[in-house]
């Protein structure tokens, strides 16, 4: 390929680059923006495997970036996919509590939802039952009217037809493979772009560090697989959760009901070994072996943030058994005979602050007048990425002024 050139380079072709691309346009309408991902598709990795969930904005502190973009997020999305005759399936969701000792989180939920302006109701049991008769709560529940459940698939493909429509040029089969003097060398050819912006989801961490970011950080995979009810099972009218553990990020076991009305359990948060590690010896890498695996063994022996009991609790979920019966505690007449298809995993790109040794809890960013990187844009990423896009061009605007 003979040298290209571009304004505005974008690296990752999820849903963040591609929202990233729609607002360099809306932008800069002049600009020419490039968007290159190593796949020959888009949303191959995090943004086609996720749980199509809806997020509200009611899980994150208050000063978060997390609380700042996600109810506007929701909103955004949900009117995308109303106005582009995309499917949403608009069936709230429940968060239940197993015991007394859950009830104050409940309340810290219900806390952070009035500071985050998210409308959520704590609701009585007998309620919870109204809305989803097989719930099991104690003595309350939340109910989150906003949240909804969408087909990832089906709104990028979305996305990707308006980046085309507005002119981005999109390049599938290249992979971002070094830079050197503001040209980015890839496996189709080099690339001399006037800024560089890094959405690579699982790799943003080692690209940043090319341009001298991501210092601090690495990414941990964990991986989320997903069970589902087979066509003999009763749906479930709701998502029901249960109430999370708010020192990690991940939401634990849940019912998610999809978008035609099925429903599944999962996803789990499972350390993977390396990168892209799906299935088996897919994808196996062995530097990212021993770079995953060495740092995981730290994490383990130290036990820093707990991560010996996350470890051993996740890996146990990939048993059906376990996974089933952690489902049972939060709805009733689960039958493990239901529940016998696996389906595709996804894998989280989490970072890791290696000064801290703790799991970053917000969306992470860093750049300066060349380049931008989006280091920690995990769940709920997918509902913000509209509104975490045009945040994003905020602090770009800043830097390059
Ligand atoms: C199991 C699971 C469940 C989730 N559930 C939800 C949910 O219900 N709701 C929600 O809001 N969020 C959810 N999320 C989070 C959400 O999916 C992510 O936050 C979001 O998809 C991140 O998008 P992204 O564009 O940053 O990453 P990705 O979609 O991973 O995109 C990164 C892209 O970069 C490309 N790339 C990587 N390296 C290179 C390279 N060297 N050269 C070129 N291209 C490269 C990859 O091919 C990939 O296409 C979930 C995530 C997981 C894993």
């Amino acid at each position: 390929m003979a040298r290209l050139t571009s304004d505005f380079l974008i690296i990752g072709g999820g849903i963040i680059g591609i929202n990233l691309a729609l607002e360099a346009r809306r932008r800069f309408p002049d600009a020419r923006v490039m968007l290159i991902d190593k796949e020959s598709g888009f949303g191959e990795h995090a943004s086609g495997r996720n749980s199509g969930v809806l997020h509200a904005g009611f899980y994150y502190t208050a000063n978060s970036l997390k609380a700042r973009l996600t109810k506007e997020g929701n909103q955004r999305l949900t009117e995308f996919c109303v106005e582009r005759d995309l499917g949403i399936n608009r069936c709230g969701k429940l968060v239940v509590a197993k015991e007394a000792s859950e009830l104050p989180v409940l309340d810290e939920l219900l806390d952070r939802a009035q500071h985050n302006g998210v409308d959520l109701q704590k609701i009585t049991e007998a309620e919870a039952k109204e809305i989803e008769p097989r719930v099991r709560t104690y003595r309350h529940a939340l109910f989150s009217p906003s949240t909804a459940s969408v087909d990832p698939g089906e709104v990028m493909r979305a996305f990707v037809s308006n980046a085309k429509q507005v002119g981005v040029n999109l390049l599938g089969n290249t992979q971002y493979q070094g830079t050197r003097d503001g040209v980015v060398k890839t496996s189709q050819g080099s690339i001399s772009s006037g800024y560089v912006i890094n959405a690579a989801g699982l790799y943003a961490d080692k690209i940043a560090r090319d341009f001298g970011f991501s210092e601090h950080y690495q990414i941990l995979p964990f991986k989320g697989l997903y069970l589902y009810a087979d066509d003999k099972s009763k749906p479930l009218r709701t998502n029901v959760y249960p109430v999370p553990d708010l020192r990690n990020p991940f939401l634990g076991v849940h019912h998610t009901v999809t978008l035609d009305g099925h429903t599944k359990i999962g996803p789990t948060a499972i350390p993977c070994f390396w990168r892209e590690h799906y299935r088996g010896l897919e994808n196996f890498n062995f530097s990212e072996f021993v770079e995953v695996i060495g740092r995981e063994t730290e994490l383990f022996i130290r036990n820093d943030f707990g991560f010996r009991k996350l470890a051993l609790d996740e890996m146990r979920k990939m048993f059906r058994s376990r996974i089933v019966s952690l489902a049972t505690d939060l709805v009733s007449d689960i039958q493990l005979a239901h529940y016998t298809r696996w389906g595709a995993p996804g894998i989280r790109a989490q970072l890791l602050d290696t000064r801290t040794r703790k799991l970053e809890m917000d969306f992470k960013m860093e750049g300066d007048q060349r380049s931008f990187h989006i280091l920690n844009a995990v769940s709920p990423a997918f509902t913000c990425a509209m509104s975490f896009s045009e945040y994003a061009f905020e602090c770009i605007g800043e830097l390059i002024e």
